[in-house]
């Protein structure tokens, strides 16, 4: 892969945790390359390290060694405070547990991560990414009153509000019925095409038939 259709590239990771009186290596030394507007899919058995993966790729915990390059720059050397801009300005998440605030509408959940350098416009890309996933209708709406199809739409609406190269979505469609999963999938899907890489966690095995490319991981090592 050319280093100018690379957004993310790790080489070497290793992540080990404090484990009784020794260590467990949770990663063992992952090499991973991520192409502008490619859908990843990482599948593996439980405990295989795949959220550690990810946290690690968005920068939300540091490898024990090993590099994470983000658009060519090597992130793993930056203070916390760098960590945190890079991550605002190249990365978007999404959980499992789709992690809206219950007291907020809709559109305040998704103007969550851009409150701070809030500007006239927010409000309205808030709105516009809405439209997109298709939940122009349900702008006012609380998270209770929305489906788990829907919150999950509302959750990815929110993780584009600051414009990412890169989405990380762990287990997003854990939560969904198959076929609200595929809903969500076929969101994934329009955002690879517009650019923005996608790498989906998952156990769902409808997932592959969206994505360009599907890794497995176990017990920490990518499978060959
Ligand atoms: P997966 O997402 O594939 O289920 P994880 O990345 O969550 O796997 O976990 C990989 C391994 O690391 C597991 O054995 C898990 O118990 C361990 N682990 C994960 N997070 C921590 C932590 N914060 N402290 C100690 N061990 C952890
Ligand atoms: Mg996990």
């Amino acid at each position: 892969m050319s280093d100018s259709a690379r957004v993310i590239s790790a080489s070497s990771l290793v992540k080990r945790y404090q484990s009784g009186d020794g260590y467990l290596e949770a990663l063992k030394g992952v090499d991973l390359d991520i192409g502008r507007g490619e859908f990843l899919a990482v599948m593996g058995p439980s405990g295989s390290g795949k959220s550690t993966l990810l946290n690690v790729l968005g920068l939300l915990d540091d490898p024990s060694s090993g590099t994470v390059e983000l658009d060519g720059e090597d992130v793993t050397t930056l203070s916390d405070r760098e960590k945190t801009t890079a991550r605002k300005r190249t990365i978007g998440f999404v959980f499992q547990n789709f992690y809206l605030i219950p007291t907020l509408t809709a559109v305040e959940n998704v103007e969550v991560p851009a409150l701070l350098d809030r500007d006239s416009e927010t409000r309205e890309r808030a709105i516009s990414l809405l439209e997109r996933v298709g939940l122009g209708d349900r702008l006012d709406h609380k998270p209770s009153e929305l489906s788990g199809g829907q919150k999950q739409r509302v959750a990815i609406a929110r993780s584009l509000i600051n414009e990412p190269r890169l989405l990380l979505a762990d287990e997003p469609t854990g939560n969904l019925d198959r076929a609200t999963g595929r809903q969500v999938l076929d969101e994934f899907t329009r955002i690879t095409d517009e650019g923005v890489a996608v790498v989906a966690v998952t156990h769902d095995p409808q997932v592959p038939e969206f994505t360009d490319r599907t890794i497995r991981i176990v017990d920490g090592e990518l499978e060959r």
